[in-house]
């Protein structure tokens, strides 16, 4: 499976996320234990503090594994230096997509700053993911918003709109050709209510494994485990953890 959601210990920063400093030696060790053969990695230190040195962790954390682990970077968007901090990312870091924290990083969807950011991205067929299920500044409505002004950028809700949103999630996902949705963190009857409505080739997973006191992942593995009561098909099980999650990390 691939899991399409998975952070770095934190570094540099102290948040009551936790982060214990694995490396990525220990990470692949509990990847094979819960049976994830590639993760989409992202920062954590970036969440709260969007720096160039953040994704410079983050390439060399997931470069151990170029095999296993796919990074994708972040940037503080209202910089002016956001635009080519983004082309170095996915230039010369070798990272596959963008991350981006809307209400952590205290920035609206719909500012213009983004559009720019976004052509990046787009231009080297790669992916955006977004925290969402938290308002006021990360609702799927407005990354939708996004998602529309940017057909061509494949865009995804990197939480399934958790407890709060998880409605207006499958709603846009529905309705938005270019967003997908990331199960992960979203209460699991809400994520069978997504696996039965959301268009088939849409919906992925994500273990949000990395924010996490201890090295073992414990609760990630769980999350894993949990799918077996979802009572989906064995046809929606490997589209959402090897087919559709695979098709997005190829370049559009
Ligand atoms: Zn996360």
């Amino acid at each position: 499976m691939i899991d399409f959601h998975t952070h770095t210990p934190a570094w540099e920063t102290a948040t009551w996320l936790g982060g214990t400093p694995f490396g990525a030696d220990e990470f692949v060790g509990f990847m094979d234990s819960a049976g994830i053969e590639r993760a989409v990695v992202l920062s954590h230190d970036g969440l709260f503090d969007p720096t160039p040195e953040s994704n410079d962790r983050l390439s060399e954390f997931v470069r151990a594994y170029p095999d296993r682990m796919i990074g994708f970077g972040t940037v503080a968007v209202r910089r002016k230096t956001a635009v080519a901090e983004a082309e170095r990312m996915v230039g010369e870091l070798g990272l596959r997509g963008l991350k981006l924290h809307p209400w952590l990083q205290g920035f609206s969807m719909h500012e213009r700053s983004l559009d720019p950011i976004c052509e990046v991205i787009t231009s080297v067929g790669g992916v955006l993911l977004s925290h969402d299920g938290t308002p006021p500044y990360s609702t799927a409505g407005q990354i939708a918003a996004l998602a529309r002004r940017h057909p061509k950028l494949r865009v995804v809700l990197g939480h399934g709109g958790l407890h709060d949103l998880w409605r207006e999630a499958l709603v846009m996902t529905q309705e938005t050709e270019n967003l997908y949705l990331c199960i992960c963190g979203t209460p699991p009857y809400a994520a069978r209510h997504i696996l039965q409505e959301a268009p088939p080739h849409k919906v992925i997973f994500g273990t949000d494994a990395g924010l996490s006191d201890k090295a073992s992942q414990d609760y990630a593995v769980a999350r894993v485990k949990e799918i077996d009561g979802w009572g989906i098909t064995d046809a929606q099980r490997h589209a959402m953890l090897v087919d559709n999650p695979q098709r997005l990390l190829e370049p559009a």
